[in-house]
């Protein structure tokens, strides 16, 4: 399964593409970092890390998680 991985600070997003059921969730609780029409499309520069941990919880099928880098 395609699995990619960005980082922001001491956390790592967890992308797997084959999950997503496009609710849009992610677009619309952080546009400015997930951004399906750029690459890439996970940007975390634009937004705190705590924001990103919101919004990657708010992701209902599991295609985003995140984890401690230390993990
Ligand atoms: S919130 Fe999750 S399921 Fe919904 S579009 Fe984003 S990655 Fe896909």
């Amino acid at each position: 399964m395609p699995h990619k991985t960005y980082e922001k600070e001491d956390i790592l997003i967890h992308w797997e593409s084959e999950l997503c059921i496009h609710s849009g969730n992610c677009v619309n609780n952080l546009g400015s970092v997930f951004k399906p029409r750029e690459t890439p499309w996970i940007q975390t520069e634009h937004a705190d890390k705590e924001s990103i941990i919101e919004a990657v919880e708010r992701c209902p099928s599991g295609a985003l998680r995140w984890s401690n880098k230390t993990e």
